[in-house]
């Protein structure tokens, strides 16, 4: 069997943590060692993904910007794996993708990354560019995240004391920052509230 280089994406609030979760479950279930990987960068929840029900599961490797993957201490712990997951994958470096990939395609072991598609100006993550031209599958998951208006979700949009913008830095956590939140969208939404009026080229 092929083992795959999955990329699963979709808005904020629509299910991945939840699907991670069951993911995990079935793999186990099945008697197989699931590595939990998550970029440091996303301080929510520690070195823990949290479900809605408040459910928790440490992560194996909390890995921040500027470690690799492809070290041999590294290669060694996840030859105990036979799966890798990987949370927040948009938080990964392009570089942390490559060797994620390597490690797929070198060792046989199957990967899936989850995380969102863009940021909140609309535009790609870094990471995803990488995730979406290196992964063997992609998959968008059935979001239950609903924009205002009662359509499906497929933006993040970024408010700053109350105000939508397309400024700032492209990484800031949802709740940390107190002045700053994440308003999934449609695109009509997005559009209209966000885009509209400013400057969008480029
Ligand atoms: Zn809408």
């Amino acid at each position: 069997m092929q083992q795959q280089f999955i990329f699963y994406f979709s808005a904020m609030k629509g299910g991945k943590t939840t699907r991670i979760f069951q993911r995990i479950h079935d793999f186990e279930e099945n008697g197989q060692r699931v590595c939990l990987i998550k970029p440091k960068i996303d301080t929510k929840g520690g070195n823990c993904i949290i479900n809605r029900l408040g459910e928790r599961k440490e992560v194996t490797i909390f890995l921040s910007k500027t470690e690799s993957l492809l070290t041999k201490k590294k290669e060694k712990l996840l030859t105990n794996y036979q799966q890798i997951i990987v949370d927040e994958a948009q938080f990964l470096t392009p570089k942390q993708v490559e060797q994620l990939w390597i490690i797929n395609k070198s060792k046989n072991i199957p990967v899936t990354c989850f995380g969102l598609k863009s940021n909140f100006q609309g535009k790609l993550f870094p990471a995803t560019t990488r995730l979406l031209a290196l992964a063997d599958k992609i998959g968008e998951l059935d979001s239950n995240s609903i924009c205002k208006c009662g359509r499906l979700a497929k933006f993040n949009a970024k408010k700053v004391n109350g105000k939508y913008t397309l400024f700032g830095d492209e990484i800031e956590i949802d709740g940390v920052n107190k002045e700053t939140e994440y308003v999934p969208l449609c695109g009509k939404c997005f559009y209209e509230k966000v885009v509209k009026g400013e400057n969008y080229e480029n």
